[in-house]
């Protein structure tokens, strides 16, 4: 069990389930993070139903907004459903750095619950390949840790249900085939004993959805198998497959038969085990799950040979070299369709960037526009209000420009306006801003400076627009501008700021162009 989705959802059927979520997410009134949440439930929905370009569209989404909220928990959930997604479809590659982004986010925001969460998560991963030493060992690293905090919060119940299941099929199996070092044995033995106990409280109190029941029961069918307790095995195999043959997912209900399969065969009721992995080897064809569909005609095989219908066995053995075939096919198939997925998701990124970038910047000369000089402008001005560091700026107006576009025209006069910011840009320190506002009139952002240095930097900007060689743009061709200066002040919110400088240039403008003039409220300052 990979312990994901709310216990409400997990009460539905699959399909039913995947319908709500995806109504929920189509209401407008939905917050990102709010929404981020849902793509991840469908994620684990998608999963169960074996829904590959499903799952994996939801993840992208789930992790596009959560990087968008800039929730740390949140993108820790979305990387870890990203990783299931993957590792579903064998990139084991790919959900090794998805676990691995979670892990990092987790820890530097101290997410207890997503440390856990990735604990538990990877546990599954390992189980999912037969590998129960290494979930062991993961589930026991986090039991050895501060983060085991994460799984005793209140909103952590579900998880620590799902921690003890997969504790129990880990320990459970691999202390049967001698997975675990024998140093460790008694601390697993240990804990195994506590988780068994756990899950067997949780069955008392009754009350849980059939999924988690699913896998507590066969969580309990492995313990009663290490206990060698075969009569409690088999009880509790009969009680899996009765349950999962009520609820909507083939799949389970194929892993519940092969279950009982295995244990029929140890207790050497070797017809009634061939007939169960028959009927899972069918199951799993109908939801065309290859892989499982193969495990299934393994032990079936396997069944066949021990009971000496080594005609049967063989032919059962065959078929899984076709299915590997054709698994191998599929496989490769569905990496295509879900690397497409990806591919999309990343350029639909790329693409949102690019637009984002592009609402904020001056098509003419690249450097940012009116608006994204306002939101400098904004964050500046609360630094002071913070009692950080101080800002000045200065409205920029070519002098004469209509002349230009008169004597040159339009095209000449849109080279200036490149050059202009190219000469200022060359000039201006790397935390200073210009933007364009429109037509010939810039802003000059100049942060962290005094009045005085104010004043010197724009001269200094004056002189670079009336010393350039104009003569390239158009012969004859002479540019100058004037300045209004004045300081982002917490007393002044950013109109009233913009209004002062806008004052200011008027006046430069009137003391005959080419000059620049202080805001009058700070020319005794
Ligand atoms: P002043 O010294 O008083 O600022 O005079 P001015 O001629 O620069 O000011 P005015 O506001 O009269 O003229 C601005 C001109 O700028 C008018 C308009 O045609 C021109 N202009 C505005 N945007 C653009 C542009 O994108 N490209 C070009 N080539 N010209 C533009
Ligand atoms: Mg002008
Ligand atoms: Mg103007």
């Amino acid at each position: 069990m990979s312990g994901g989705v709310s216990d409400r959802l997990l009460a539905l059927p699959r399909r039913t389930a995947l319908q709500e979520v995806e109504k929920n997410l189509a209401k407008s009134e939905v917050g990102a993070a709010e929404r981020a949440l849902l793509h991840r439930d469908a994620v684990y929905i998608a999963l169960d139903l074996g829904e590959a370009a499903c799952a994996m569209t939801h993840a992208l989404s789930a992790l596009e907004l959560a990087r968008a909220c800039q929730d740390g928990p949140l993108q820790v959930k979305a990387h870890v459903a990203l990783a299931l997604v993957q590792a579903e479809f064998y990139d084991d590659l790919g959900a090794g750095v998805q676990f691995a982004l979670a892990d990092g986010l987790a820890r530097k925001h101290h997410d207890d619950r997503g440390v856990a969460l990735i604990a538990v998560n990877t546990s599954h991963y390992e189980l999912e390949r037969r590998n129960y030493g290494e979930a062991v060992m993961v589930l026991t690293r986090l039991l050895r840790s501060e983060h085991v905090r994460g799984l005793a919060l209140p909103e952590s119940l579900g998880l620590l249900n799902t921690f003890h299941v997969n504790f129990v099929v880990a320990a459970a199996e691999a202390l049967l085939i001698g997975q675990v070092p024998l140093t460790d044995q008694p601390g697993a033995e240990e804990q195994l004993q506590f988780s068994a106990s756990f899950l067997r409280g949780l069955q008392r109190e009754g009350g849980m959805a059939s999924l988690e029941a699913t896998a507590v029961l066969d969580a309990l069918t492995r313990y009663a198998l290490w206990q060698g307790d075969l009569t409690a095995a088999q009880q509790l195999a009969d009680e899996h497959v009765r349950l999962t043959g009520q609820a909507d997912v083939p799949v389970l209900h194929g892993r519940a038969l092969l279950d009982r399969s295995r244990v029929r065969g140890q207790i050497g009721d070797l017809e009634a085990a061939i007939d169960d992995a028959q009927q899972a080897v069918e199951h799993f064809g109908a939801a065309a799950d290859g892989l499982w569909e193969s495990r299934a005609r393994e032990t079936l095989a396997e069944a066949y040979a021990r009971i000496g219908r080594f005609e049967q066995a063989f032919e059962a053995q065959r078929a899984v070299t076709r299915g590997v075939e054709r698994l191998f096919r599929d496989y490769h198939q569905q990496r295509a369709l879900v690397g497409q997925i990806a591919q999309q998701a990343r350029e639909a990124e790329v693409h949102a960037r690019a637009m984002a970038q592009a609402a904020l910047s001056d098509p003419l000369t690249g450097i940012p526009n009116r608006t994204q000089a306002m939101q400098v402008l904004a964050r500046l001005r609360e630094q002071v209000v913070g009692g950080g560091p101080v800002s000045a700026i200065a409205l920029m107006d070519l002098d004469h420009f209509k002349r230009v576009n008169d004597l040159y025209g339009h095209l000449t006069g849109d080279a200036v306006l490149i050059e202009v910011t190219r000469l200022l840009t060359a000039e201006l320190r790397s935390n200073d801003v210009l933007a364009r506002l429109g037509g010939e009139e810039f802003v000059v952002i100049l942060t962290g400076v005094t009045l005085s240095e104010a004043v010197r930097l724009c001269d200094h900007l004056r002189a670079t627009l009336q010393r350039a060689d104009w003569e390239h743009t158009a012969p004859g061709l002479n540019m100058t501008a004037s300045f209004g200066i004045t300081m982002l002040s917490a007393e002044l919110d950013l109109t009233a700021t913009l209004q002062a400088a806008d004052r200011a240039l008027y006046e430069a403008k009137a003391a005959g162009r080419n000059t620049m003039q202080v805001a009058p409220q700070l020319q005794y300052v």
